[in-house]
Parts: C-alpha cells; sequence; structure tokens
C-alpha cells in the first residue's frame, strides 16, 4: 500500500477512535448529571429547547441517544423558538429534526421587533429578549404537556455565572442543574451540567450540526460575560484542572466556613459542637486532588497550591 494512504487511514483510524472516546465521554457525563440530580424520571416528557447552537444540538442528540438505552420510558419533544431575527434560517431546523426523526415544534413569536422597540439602540439587549424568550417557552412547555424543560447550559457557562455572580453580583450562586421555573410550574434541567465546552465544540463538529449562528440580533455581546470567559480559559491552559477543581468545589459547599449567617447558625455555635470541617485556616497548604477519576482512571495526585504560584512566576503572572 502506498505510503501517503497508509497514513491517511491511521489519520482517519485515529479519528474514529477520539469521535468515539468523546461521544462515550459526554453520554456517560449526561447520564452522571441525570442520575445525580434525577432529572429525568419514567413517564417524563422532556422538551429540549433548540436554539440552534452547538450546545442545544448536543443536548438533543446525547438525549436522544441516551433515550434509546436508558432502562426507564420517557419522551422527547424539540422546541425552537423563531424569535424574528433579521437573516434567521427558518428551513434549516425544520429540516433537520425532519432528518432525525424527532417530535418537534417550532414556535414563532416576533421578539425581535419588540426587543428593538424597547432597548435603546446600542443597549444590551439580551436580558429582555432572555425574559420574553423564558416566557414563551414556558407557554409553550404547557401547551404540549412537558413535565420537564431541558436547556443546553454546560459547565462552563455554570462556572463563568458563578464567577459573574461573585464579581458584578455579591452573591455566591451560579446556575443550578436542576430548579424550578419562575412561574412555578415546571421543572427546568440541565444535563449538559458536567460537560465542557471544549467537549461539546469538537462533538458539534464531529455530528456536523448545521448551527445557526448566535450573532444575527446584532446584539453586543456582554462585556462582562466575556471577560469572565476569558479569565476562566486563560487559567484553564495556564493551570490545567484548575477548571476542574473549581467545578468539584461548588459541589463541595461548607457553609460553616463561609461567612453567610443565614446558612450556618453563627451565633448559636458553642465550644464542643461537632464541626463538619476543620479551620483549615491553620493546615499547611497542600490538598489531595478533589476531582474524581477521568474515564481513563488516571490516579489522584496530591499537589499544593504553592504550584500554581511557581508557575504564575514563571510566566509573569
Ligand atoms: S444574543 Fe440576541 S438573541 Fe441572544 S439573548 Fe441576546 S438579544 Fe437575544
Amino acid at each position: 500500500m502506498p505510503e501517503h494512504i497508509a497514513v491517511a487511514d491511521k489519520k482517519a483510524e485515529k479519528a474514529a477512535y477520539e469521535g468515539n472516546k468523546l461521544t462515550k465521554r459526554l453520554r456517560h457525563h449526561v447520564g452522571d448529571a441525570i442520575n445525580d440530580f434525577n432529572m429525568i424520571e419514567a413517564g417524563d416528557r422532556v422538551m429540549v429547547c433548540l436554539s440552534g447552537g452547538k450546545d442545544s444540538f448536543a443536548l438533543l442528540d446525547i438525549l436522544l441517544g441516551l433515550q434509546k438505552s436508558a432502562p426507564i420510558d420517557f419522551s422527547i419533544v424539540a422546541v425552537n423558538l423563531d424569535q424574528k431575527q433579521p437573516g434567521f434560517p427558518e428551513h434549516v431546523l425544520p429540516a433537520y429534526l425532519e432528518s432525525i426523526g424527532v417530535e418537534y415544534r417550532i414556535v414563532e413569536e416576533d421578539t425581535y421587533s419588540i426587543v428593538k422597540r424597547v432597548i435603546p439602540e446600542g443597549k444590551t439587549t439580551c436580558s429582555l429578549c432572555s425574559r420574553l424568550r423564558r416566557g414563551v417557552l414556558y407557554r409553550v412547555a404547557e401547551e404540549l404537556g412537558a413535565t420537564k424543560i431541558a436547556l443546553g447550559h454546560h459547565r462552563d457557562d455554570m462556572l463563568h455565572t458563578l464567577f459573574l455572580n461573585m464579581f458584578y453580583g455579591g452573591k455566591l450562586k451560579s446556575m443550578p442543574p436542576k430548579l424550578v421555573s419562575d412561574n412555578g410550574k415546571h421543572m427546568v434541567i440541565r444535563p449538559l451540567a458536567y460537560c465542557r465546552e471544549k467537549d461539546l465544540e469538537r462533538y458539534a463538529e464531529l455530528r456536523a450540526f448545521p448551527i445557526i449562528p448566535c450573532n444575527l440580533c446584532g446584539s453586543q455581546p456582554n462585556l462582562q460575560r466575556q471577560v469572565v470567559k476569558e479569565m476562566v480559559n486563560d487559567w484553564d491552559k495556564r493551570f490545567p484542572g484548575r477548571v476542574e477543581t473549581m467545578f468539584t468545589a461548588m459541589q463541595n459547599v461548607v457553609p460553616s466556613h463561609l461567612a453567610d449567617a443565614k446558612l450556618f447558625d453563627f451565633a448559636g455555635l458553642k465550644v464542643g459542637d461537632a464541626l463538619a470541617e476543620g479551620d483549615t485556616a491553620f493546615d499547611k497548604e497542600e490538598f489531595t486532588d478533589p476531582r474524581p477519576l477521568d474515564e481513563d482512571g488516571k490516579p489522584r495526585r496530591a499537589f499544593s497550591i504553592l504550584d500554581s504560584r511557581a508557575k504564575e512566576n514563571a510566566c509573569g503572572g
């Protein structure tokens, strides 16, 4: 066999192997999130909100895959809200949804004109736009008899929101994997809660989803979110593992070691009370890696926060 064909075969084999590994990893993460938060139960009708972006395509695709192998029966209906943004390619999603044979509903509601009319030129329109969209989606969920509303937010979105709330909102709060809708009538779930954005990007390429660009509305991106995203991405490059550790931290909250008197009864604390956690202020700065083993079963390692300081200095940070 000519050498260039053998090299091409090897590359294709490697790409197929990597694609398979990625698919398994994402399915695993979604399955784990569904189990950990009891997101989907037998008999549920799950309304998957499909915006046309990579995350919602991946969400629908992975849920459809899991539905086939799940030990429980649940149904899926995909919903897209056509907000009448100029240039929205309205044929793309129906064609895709027909091709995969899933039940779907396209809802046409001109929220774009409302937003344009109400928000002064040059101001960020996202907050009103999302509020209007949410209202329509809740209404549609009711019409469709959906018991769960699935959104495509992933782990990075959750982390970014955590920092946004800390930096600009003065709150230690993120996007929960599961919550009751603000009208109190629906359960909203985020099955991609454990998925990394870069995995979803690669998955979208692998599956060749017909992605619709998200800037059709012409809105300026939220600068604060952009800043936080760049900060987290920069950490991810310079300190591999930090993002995973931060996400694990969101699942290991110790109210007795924060300062919210509404969460922990500091006033009633007495000598002799059992502590959930020692006073780590006096512990040496060395931790056991709290991240779970990855799918390759890589062993946990002990690391010191001084490790990252050394790297920071080396990078001039
Ligand atoms: S980017 Fe545009 S479509 Fe998306 S939420 Fe903001 S205003 Fe709405």
